[in-house]
């Protein structure tokens, strides 16, 4: 089997880990979202847990360093030696100059636009189950029973980090820190890697209904490969 290495790259609330859902199955490769390892952190109050969410809840970013290792060590893996999904990360230049420089290649960044007007309104409305990681939305993706996990029965909660206030900081801070990667993956990544080392960028638009916005992701990928 030939290794499959995919970024999903967009603001948050723009569909990355929704997409990733389907996409992961699908492809049979696992989820790296940074996003969900610190808040399994948090919740067990490990150092890293601590540290992390005083950032969180401000809807600042975690220190780079922090990240980088973190996901260095995730990478290793036996389960990511196939292809690995990428979510939210990297999610600065930093952060994606040190994938570079620690040989850990990109075969595919797929970047999930959606405007800011439109992620405000989602992700007030977004609920997740925290032990699997499973989003729904209280108005276009809701669980069978209102406020509970479709598979397990248990409560979903509202992420702190979701709260109207924490998603302006943070679209603020996807605009300043995570919008470069935009460039850095169509322009300057060219400098950095051999050809064939220089992932496919493809631009989906995430409006619209989950399952034809996954059919056009894995489109993009196929064809890609
Ligand atoms: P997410 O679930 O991907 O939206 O991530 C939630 C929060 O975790 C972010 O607002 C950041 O505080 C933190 N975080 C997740 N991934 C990263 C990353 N790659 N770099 C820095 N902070 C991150």
């Amino acid at each position: 089997m030939s290794k499959l290495r995919l970024m999903l790259l967009g603001g948050p609330g723009a569909g990355k880990g929704t997409q990733a859902q389907g996409l992961i199955e699908y492809f049979k490769i696992p989820q790296i979202s940074t996003g969900d390892m610190l808040r399994n952190a948090v919740s067990k109050k490990t150092a890293l847990g601590l540290k992390a969410q005083e950032y969180m809840n401000a809807g600042q970013l975690v220190p780079d360093d922090v990240i980088i290792a973190m996901v260095k060590e995730r990478l290793q893996a036996e389960d990511c030696q196939h292809g690995y999904l990428l979510d939210g990360f990297p999610r600065t230049l930093i952060q994606a100059k040190a994938m570079v420089d620690a040989g850990i290649g990109i075969d595919h960044v797929i970047e999930i636009q959606v405007p800011d007007a439109e992620i405000i309104k989602r992700i007030c409305g977004r609920r997740v189950h925290p032990a699997s990681g499973r989003v729904y939305h209280v108005d276009f993706q809701a669980p069978k029973v209102a406020n509970l996990d479709d598979v397990t029965g248990e409560p979903l909660i509202q992420r702190d980090d979701d709260k109207e206030d924490v998603i302006r900081k943070r679209l603020a801070v996807y605009h300043q820190q995570t919008a470069p990667l935009i460039d850095f993956y169509q322009h300057q990544i060219k400098n950095l890697v051999e050809g064939d080392q220089i992932p496919k960028y493809d631009v989906i638009q995430g409006l619209g209904d989950v399952a034809n916005i996954q059919q056009q992701i894995i489109h993009q990928i196929e064809s890609g490969k």
